[in-house]
């Protein structure tokens, strides 16, 4: 890895939904400023105030379609 650019950096499992801890696929950069991170529930959940207030919205919830849903989200 190489230097790190905020803005188009792959979300990874240190990343955590705002919500409720859980691994995010979302962020959100707000058009005032700021990022938010959501889960693929609370992306969902959250989708229409979501794109109310963002500038810029990074999806991956594509990838949980590619990942077995049997893997425990655990420490490492
Ligand atoms: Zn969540």
């Amino acid at each position: 890895m190489t230097t790190a650019v905020a803005q188009s950096t792959p979300l990874s499992a240190v990343d955590r939904c705002d919500r409720c801890g859980a691994q995010a696929y979302l962020r959100v950069e707000l058009s005032a400023g700021g990022e938010l991170l959501f889960c693929a529930h609370h992306a969902r959940e959250h989708g229409d105030k979501i794109r109310e207030i963002a500038a810029h919205v990074h999806d991956e919830t594509h990838r949980l379609a590619s990942t077995p849903a049997a893997v425990p989200d655990s420490e490492h």
